[in-house]
Formats: C-alpha cells, structure tokens, sequence
C-alpha cells in the first residue's frame, strides 16, 4: 500500500507498544515516516511497562509470545511471562529495528486538542518537560499541527481512587495518618520500608493489581495473615495462566481448544460460560463471603499462575465496601474499621483521554459525546479526526497497533466523503452500544471481558472488516498452537463496496 496523499499528518498520543507498533505499522504499509510523531509524557517509551510507570515487580500476566511486536522475537521462552523491565527492554530494541526513533518525542505531554470542522484537521497544545543545569523542572507549551489524524494510544491513565481518597487528600486535617498510595506508584523502597517497620497494610481492590499488591509481600515471606488486610468489594474471577498458555500436549491442546468452542457462549450467557469454565478448572474465584452467584462481571480474563495463587490462598480477603477514614485506618459501610499503616489503592485507572480540554472551532465541546458510542468503536463522529485506542479491540498485546495502522489508512481515504451525521447514525447501530470512550471493560467493571470481546467483534463482522474465520484463527493459533505472529487480518474491500 503506497500512501496517496503524501501531506497527511498523523500523530500518535502513546509511547507505549500499541503506540510503537501502529508507527511501525503505518511506515510498512507505505505512510511517510517524517509524516508521523509520536509523543509521550514519560522520560522513557514502554507505556504500563516503562520504568517510571511499572510497579515493583511488575510481570506481565499473559506470555512473551502475546507481547511481540509483528515479526520481532522476543527473547527467552515464549511460554513463560516476562518482567516489565524485559518487556521495557524489548521494546527499546524494537524501536531501534524498526528505526522510528527520531519521530518518538518523549517529556512532552499533550493537553489540548483544537479541531477545526471545515479543514478536518487539528492542533496539539503540548506541556514539555526539560530541567535546567540545577535539576531544577522546566515546563513550556508548544503548538504542533495541524494533523490529519490524532491516534490516543494508552490505556494507563491518571490513578483512579474512591471519591472519599479524594476528599481526604484535599482535606488539611487528614483524618488518616498514615500513607496512602495507588498501585501503580509502589516501588521496592516502600516496601522495604514495610517489611522493615512491620507495618499493617492494606490493599483495597480485589483485581489483578491487587492480587499483585498480595504476591509482592508475600514473595518477600512477609506474614500475610497478621501483617497484610485485602479488601474488595466482592470476590473477581482469574483464569488459570497454564490452561490457556501451555505447553502444548496434546490433551493441553485438546482443552484449549474445547474452551475455544464455548467461547460463544459468552454472548448468550456469560454467567452459564463463566460455570462452565469452572466446572473444567480452567478458572478460579478469589476466596469471598459466600458462593452467591457466578458473577461474569467480574471476570476480566486476567491470568494467574500457580504462585499467584498461593499468594491469593495465603490472604483471606475482607469482603466490605470502604467509605471514608478514620485516624488508624479505613472504615467500612457496615462500620468495621480496618486497621492499617498504609493503605494500597489498586483500585485501577482514569480514561486518560479525559484530561485533554477538546475544542471545536474555538468552542469546548460538550463532555457527553464521550458517552456515546464511537464510529466503528474508534472515532469520535464529532471530532472525526481523533482515533481511541483503546476502544478498538481487535487483539491481544502490541498487534493490536497492526489492525490500528491499517483501519487508519482506510479510514483516511474515506473521511473526506463522511459526515458527522452519518457517522454518528452508523455508530448509533452497532451491537455494543454500551461500549464508549470510559464505559468498556477496561475502565469498569460492570462488563465481563470476553462477551464483550465477543460483541465488538461481532460488531467489526457485521461491518465486513473482518471474518469470524480469521478471529477464530487468531484465538486458536494463541491458545491452542502457541503462535502470535498475526493479528486477525481487517480487509475493507466489502466494506466500501456496501459505502
Ligand atoms: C499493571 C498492568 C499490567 C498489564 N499487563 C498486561 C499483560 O500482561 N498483557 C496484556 O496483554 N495486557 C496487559 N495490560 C493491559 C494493556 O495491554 C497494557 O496496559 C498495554 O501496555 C497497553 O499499551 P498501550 O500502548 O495501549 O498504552 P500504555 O501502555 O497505556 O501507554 C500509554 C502511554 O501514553 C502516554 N500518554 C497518555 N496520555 C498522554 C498525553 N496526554 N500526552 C502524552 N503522553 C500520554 C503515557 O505516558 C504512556 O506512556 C496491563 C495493564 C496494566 C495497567
């Protein structure tokens, strides 16, 4: 594919490997690379696994095989998972290969989008960070643009806390006097620091992060029963890590591909599928109050291994809804008080995209059209110059950035003959209405990951962009063969014949 318009400009808000790949992805598929930029906020490229960003101990739950990029190995056994300095790692060889260096703009933050409806095109308003000889912080603004296409790659977004955190935060007389901090900001000298001082800890979220939070003292033979208090609302649902990602014997093979089989049945019930993938022991359920009712909502297709199961076994959860502090901990709806020194908030991220103020033609625009549907699960009708990453969920790991590049190209084609009203009534017929810019299974927990998988793919069949033949090739390759090499390919060609 050769690009027809050498003059389009694109830009990609996310250094992270979605961000890296959709780059490569558009120079292979003929874009200008001196026509691209991609810029990120952090010192370092990586998104959720770059050193400024990842927790201590950070792994990543799925295998090496779902984090490469299109044909390039990552090192050691595919099966096994990598830490998220092996992925940071692999990611900085990776951009060096494919030799997009020089359009990666680090320390430069985007807070502003200005679109203009008549040129389809908008501008950047950039905070860019520097230090002066001293250490000491520099922040200027920038304009970049105008640019025909503006790509939000990143699913990290600013912590996200219970509203009372907030209050408490602002408050000059903190009620807590101990520390509380999210997930995402703890690092080896906290818990150093933690063990050292034995201190009482709580972790508040009963997700992956959490059960993260658990796994890093109890690596550390910290006494979990005395010493660590694990809150969540209500008990979440895991996959086990060596069911789908084995070593391919022939009855592992089998299984696998027999949980492939009842992946339909997601849509039609997913709480009989989620049963049924319990019955098989190929899921697990946190230990909880009572075994009330097999909630799919709270199965995100998170994975975990054998260790992190034991680190879950090791930590009887305290089941109850926090709802403010008092001075020695947390306080809970039903007026238990949890004690603790500090308090772990894994309680998951903001929709990042939020925090950039959008104008249209000079004026803000109204906050509730990121709560409609997107065109084709990606493109503001509104701001049709802006393409949500996070919402076109095509596939596992950096691959996702293949199917990105390509619908980009397509879509650019074709802008020019779209309407906003056009856009916005096709929007309005998919399947998975629900499914916006902050309401989809990555930001909330009120879907359950793979019906909603299933829907949005259902949804990109019904378009003509993709085949069920090629989706299901795609899972089988992953979780029966062991293979990742291709995202499930997106052809437009019946498609714009039906446009
Ligand atoms: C703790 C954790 C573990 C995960 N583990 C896995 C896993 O094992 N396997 C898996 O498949 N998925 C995993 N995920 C989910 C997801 O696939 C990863 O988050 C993945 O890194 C997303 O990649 P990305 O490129 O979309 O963006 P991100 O990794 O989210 O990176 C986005 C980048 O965009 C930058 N950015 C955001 N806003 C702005 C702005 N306004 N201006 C400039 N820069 C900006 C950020 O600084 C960041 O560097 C995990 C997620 C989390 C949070």
């Amino acid at each position: 594919m050769k690009q027809k318009d050498s003059n389009k400009r694109i830009a990609i808000i996310g250094a992270g490997w979605a961000g890296l790949q959709t780059a490569s992805s558009l120079i292979k598929f003929g874009f200008d690379a001196k026509n691209i930029v991609i810029f990120d906020e952090r010192e370092k490229i990586g998104g959720t696994f770059s050193p400024d960003c990842s927790y201590t101990d950070l792994k990543l739950h799925t295998p090496r095989l779902a984090a490469e990029c299109l044909n390039y190995m990552f090192p050691g056994d595919k099966d096994t998972r990598a830490t998220a300095i092996e992925v940071y790692r692999y990611l900085e060889s990776y951009v060096d290969f494919v030799g997009i260096r020089d359009i990666i703009k680090l320390n430069q933050k985007v807070i502003s989008l200005e679109y203009n409806s008549r040129s389809k095109k908008a501008i950047l308003i950039l905070e860019v960070k520097s230090y002066n000889k001293e250490g000491g912080k520099i922040i200027k603004k920038k304009q970049e643009g105008p640019f025909d296409m503006i790509v939000y790659s990143s699913i990290i977004g600013p912590a996200n806390y219970p509203r009372f955190v907030y209050a408490e935060k602002e408050n000059e007389q903190r009620k807590f006097e101990g520390v509380i901090i999210h997930s995402s900001q703890v690092r080896s000298d906290l818990v150093d620091a933690v063990l050292r001082e034995n201190k009482k800890v709580t972790i508040v979220g009963g997700g992956k992060s959490g059960v993260d939070m658990c796994t890093i003292f109890c690596n550390r033979g910290y006494q979990t029963n005395k010493n660590i208090n694990w809150l969540y609302r209500s008990p979440y649902w895991f996959a086990k890590y060596e069911v789908f990602f084995h070593h391919r014997s022939f009855i592992a093979q089998l299984r696998a591909f027999l949980l492939l089989l009842t992946f339909p049945f997601f849509c039609v019930s997913s709480d009989f599928a989620l049963f049924v993938w319990w019955l098989t022991g190929c899921v697990i359920r946190m230990p909880g109050s009572s075994l009330k009712y097999f909630d799919s909502k709270r199965f995100r297709f998170a994975f975990l291994d054998e260790n992190e199961r034991r680190a879950v076994s090791m930590n009887p959860p305290i089941v109850g809804d926090p709802v403010g502090f008092t001075s020695g901990g947390l306080k809970l709806k039903d007026g238990r008080v949890v004690l603790s020194d500090v308090i772990i908030f894994a309680t998951s991220y903001k929709v990042g995209f939020s925090s950039i103020k959008i104008l249209k033609d000079d004026c803000e625009v109204d906050p509730q059209i990121f709560n409609k549907v997107l065109y084709d699960h990606a493109i503001l009708p509104e701001i049709p110059c802006v393409f949500i990453g996070h919402t076109f969920l095509t596939c596992n790991g950096p691959l996702r950035g293949v199917n990105i590049a390509d619908y980009i190209l397509h879509y650019l084609e074709r802008q020019s003959s779209l309407t906003e009203v056009d856009m916005r009534t096709k929007a309005n017929k998919l399947q998975a209405k629900h499914w916006t810019l902050g309401n989809n299974a990555l930001f909330t927990s009120e879907f359950c990951y793979p019906k909603e998988l299933m829907t949005v793919s259902l949804d990109f069949w019904l378009l003509g962009y993709i085949s069920l033949m090629d989706l299901f090739r795609y899972y089988f390759n992953l979780f029966v063969m062991g293979i990742h090499k291709l995202p499930p390919r997106f052809s437009f060609s019946k498609a714009c014949a039906r446009n």
